[in-house]
């Protein structure tokens, strides 16, 4: 029997607001535990919350970029349950009449282009955090730090339309790209500030109505997404094939063993009791705003890419893996201002800079190497000053040190030699040290001129200019 896999995710994205979402406290992370708290973020009675505009601001920024309808008016609701890492014992969040809804996000699976619908964005807040060990320490007790509780949180939920675990991570990796590009994310999975839930079930290839799903947490890396869905398609599977039915349930990835585990059934699911949050009024959103932030969106990953591949005359790989974050195309461009051949430009960050960067097109903020010295070793190199490959061994030195590329070919005396007269006394003495392939040459070995040229290179320690290398050295192999 064929199935069909059936994804929908839910995204929990911490937004890069100064404050919290409804007090004044700082949302910044990494502070010490429990130092950024308050009465309204603790629960204390008697506290009213008041909403972070600039969190409205962001969540309408991200809703605005994946082509969402921005309904007029949106509700804030109580969404009841207890947890000890919410001081509150309800979370505020949005339920019956979300800040956006019917969106799309666009991605690429094996060349076909694949529209995702999004059915609704909204605004809630963050929990506090729990420690079950604290490194160094035997203590057998739980601890709590509230720093996070209160931070504004935005939840992206799909239609169920992602067919497989690869797709699921394209669209996470996708909308990441976007939410790190728009400035309202930091995007990084590892430290919790981008979430996924994963829902997942199957049906026969055909059927239209869907199967039992079950929710995959705890995935916190896109490798791991994919891979905890490909293990919870395939358990479901057999569990279908061998003429069992699908539990709902809410089941943890482990990533240590590389299976999904349950965690709680559909009986164990909370009942939320949601109602409207007394204490805040409705969210007004007037259409001018919600046009303005459109109208103020920086490009975006896709129109960067298509732009880059006009301008610059980029092959559509260079342009995709030169726009996969804002920071390296940034980096891009500003070389191209010192040194206008963009070919040549992506070619070495591509190669160089990336070999360097680890492959992290993140790094490139603090990068060692400034666009105008990267430009200043590309001039070199086509002024004649050293050859490319000398050019190469002289970034990696660029990259340790942070030093320009002339003041490291100064120091080591780099420069290419292109007097005619030094490599000529070079040239000779290689033909001595080499009586043999002179003479296979001089009996018409092509081949044996490659391997000369090499000793001439080895010689200057690869400094011999190489078009005037071959031409002296085929004068001089003549005359003797
Ligand atoms: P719940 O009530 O469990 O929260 P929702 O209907 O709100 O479920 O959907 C939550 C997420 O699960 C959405 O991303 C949705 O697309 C997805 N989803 C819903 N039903 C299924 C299903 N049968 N199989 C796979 N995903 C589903
Ligand atoms: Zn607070
Ligand atoms: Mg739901």
């Amino acid at each position: 029997m064929n199935y069909e896999p059936v994804i929908g995710l839910e995204i929990h994205a911490e937004l890069l607001t100064v404050s919290k979402n409804f007090c004044a406290c700082s949302a910044n992370f990494g502070q010490e535990p429990n130092t950024s708290v308050c009465p309204v973020c603790l629960g204390l009675p008697g506290v009213l919350p008041v909403l972070n505009k600039k969190a409205v601001e962001y969540s309408l920024r991200t809703a605005v970029s994946l082509d969402c309808r921005i309904p007029s008016r949106s509700i804030f609701a109580r969404k009841n349950y207890f947890y000890p890492d919410m001081p509150k014992d309800y979370q505020i969040s949005q339920y019956e009449q979300p800040l956006a809804v019917c969106g799309h996000l666009k991605i690429m699976v094996g060349g076909r282009e694949r529209d995702i619908a999004i059915e609704r964005v909204h605004l809630e807040e963050d929990t506090g955090k729990l420690f079950h060990e604290i490194p160094g320490s035997s203590d057998s007790a739980s601890w709590i730090d509230f720093n996070r509780a209160g931070i504004p949180l935005l939840e992206i939920v799909t239609e169920p339309e992602l067919r497989s675990g690869k797709e699921a991570k394209l669209f996470m990796a996708k909308l990441r790209q976007i939410l790190t590009y728009i400035g309202v994310c930091d995007g990084n999975m590892e430290e919790g500030s981008l979430r996924c839930d994963a829902n997942v079930s199957l049906r026969r290839v055909g059927e239209q109505t869907l199967g039992t799903k079950t929710e995959v947490k705890n995935v916190n890396s896109f490798r791991f997404l994919q891979r905890a869905l490909e293990y919870e398609i395939d358990r479901q599977r057999k569990v279908l094939e061998e003429g069992g039915r699908v539990v709902q349930e809410t089941r943890l990835w482990d990533a240590a063993a590389g299976v999904t585990q349950p965690m709680r059934s559909k009986e164990e699911a909370h009942d939320y009791r949601y109602f409207p949050e007394p204490d805040l009024v409705p969210l007004v959103v007037e259409e001018s705003w919600a046009a303005g932030i459109k109208a103020a969106l920086p490009e975006l990953p896709d129109q960067k890419r298509e732009r880059f591949v006009e301008r610059y005359q980029l092959p559509d790989y260079d342009a995709g893996i030169l726009t996969s974050t804002r920071e390296l195309a940034d980096y891009f461009e500003s070389c191209l201002q010192f040194y206008p051949q963009a070919k040549t430009v992506s070619n070495w960050i591509l190669g160089e800079l990336l070999r360097e960067l680890k492959g992290s097109a993140a790094g490139v903020g603090a990068c060692p190497v400034p666009p105008q010295n990267l430009a200043g070793l590309l001039r070199l190199i086509a002024n004649g000053v050293i050859s490319g490959k000398i050019g190469k061994a002289v970034f990696q030195e660029m990259y340790e040190r942070g030093l320009s590329a002339e003041t490291i070919i100064q120091k080591r005396g780099l420069t290419q030699i292109t007097d005619t007269a030094d490599l000529t006394i070079i040239v000779d003495r290689v033909i001595a040290d080499n009586p043999e392939p002179a003479a296979a040459y001089r009996a018409g070995s092509e081949r044996t001129f490659g391997f000369l040229v090499g000793q001439v290179m080895k010689a200057s320690r690869g400094r011999a200019n190489p078009k005037l290398t071959n031409q002296i050295l085929r004068e001089r192999l003549k005359q003797k």
